[in-house]
């Protein structure tokens, strides 16, 4: 096994360069980053500050802009993902700066794994399924369902068997694939009226969806009903720039914004784990985010991690900060 966290494996991480947008093609924003294979992508910047980082990095796996989605979920997340179709919690995560294309990435992958985990409901039919949705949106250290329609804040609950829950949290028994696509969409559009409402240009919120299989087999066996029961959580984290390690103290409070407490926290989390057991202590009490997560991350959970990049040289701060982050993850 080459990848998921936990029981020592290493985290599958993966870097994807998007596109450059129409504005940076206007502006004529320098291409800087070349993927010479599927593991490899280098910095043909030459400015003199370069020789201050590495040029070349090494992931499980690196998607050019000419990859489409369905490859990155392929290659990138379909392997940890489908894990909880045998039992074993996972989850996948985008990470990268605002703009960068999380949230066109994951919620492409969302969507093709919710189709293959429908397709092997379809062939499995000895055994019966309940699948459960739910979704959140973490800002400021604020949870609120994306479900509900209010604004209202949720308290997380330590539950002696389950661990972190959310209270008052909607889970959704799903139907049918036309009843999630209803609220996946409802997800976007309560997303978006948060950012708008706060009138925010980058954004500051992860997003968090869960899909929760159980399933028992239809008839006696001699093997036993063998119940399986695992979430997939769907992370579309809150853009990277808020954790950037290269502004001064002083420089964050001007810019008026807070580090991101979770995103700060899931970075040291992720350290960790790739470490594996000689990690030490992990913090995962330290953020909401990473509370809520605990049991999709630690354990002999599974874990994708998906980096997402702008080609351009105006955003080579960030993309290097995020190759870092990357670096760190493996
Ligand atoms: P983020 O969620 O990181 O802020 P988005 O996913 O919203 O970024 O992407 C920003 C813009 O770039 C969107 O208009 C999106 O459609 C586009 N985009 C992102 N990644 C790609 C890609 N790989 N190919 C084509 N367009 C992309
Ligand atoms: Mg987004």
């Amino acid at each position: 096994m080459t990848s998921g966290g936990g029981k020592g494996e290493k985290i599958l991480v993966s870097v994807r360069v998007r596109p450059r947008n129409d504005k940076e093609k206007t502006r004529n924003d320098i291409c800087d980053w070349e993927c010479v294979n599927n593991t490899t992508i280098i910095c043909n910047n030459n400015l003199p500050e370069r020789s201050l980082f590495p040029s070349t990095y090494t992931f499980d796996k690196v998607f050019g802009f000419d990859s489409p989605t369905k490859q990155v979920y392929e290659d990138g997340a379909k392997e940890v993902a489908l894990c909880v179709l045998e039992g074993i919690n996972s989850s996948i995560f985008a990470y990268g700066q605002t703009s960068s294309g999380k949230t066109y990435t994951m919620s492409g992958i969302t969507k093709f794994a919710m189709n293959d985990i429908f397709c092997y409901i379809q062939k499995h039919k000895e055994r019966e399924f309940t699948l459960k949705f739910s979704a959140i949106e973490i800002y400021n250290e604020a949870v609120r369902d994306l479900l509900s329609g209010d604004n209202n804040q949720l308290r997380l609950l330590d539950d002696p068997e389950r661990g972190t829950v959310v209270e008052k949290l909607i889970e959704e028994t799903l139907r049918d694939r036309t009843h999630l696509e209803e609220l996946l969409s409802i997800c976007e559009t309560q997303r978006k009226i948060g950012e708008t409402s706060l009138n925010e240009t980058s954004s500051r919120s992860h997003q968090i969806l869960r899909l929760t299989i159980e399933s028992s087999r239809r008839e006696f066996s001699p093997e036993g009903s063998s119940t399986l029961a695992a979430s997939v959580c769907f992370v579309d984290l809150a853009g990277s720039e808020r954790a950037s390690q290269t502004l001064s103290a002083g420089a964050r409070l001007k810019e008026g914004c807070h580090i991101n407490r979770s995103l700060l926290t899931l970075g040291t989390v992720i350290r960790k784990l790739s470490k594996g057991r000689n990690g030490g202590h992990i913090p995962y009490r330290d953020s909401k985010l990473t509370r809520i997560l605990q049991n999709s991350l630690g354990g002999n959970a599974r874990t994708a991690i998906i980096c997402t990049m702008s080609p351009a040289r105006s955003h080579v701060e960030q993309s290097r900060n995020t190759l870092l982050f990357a670096t760190c993850a493996k």
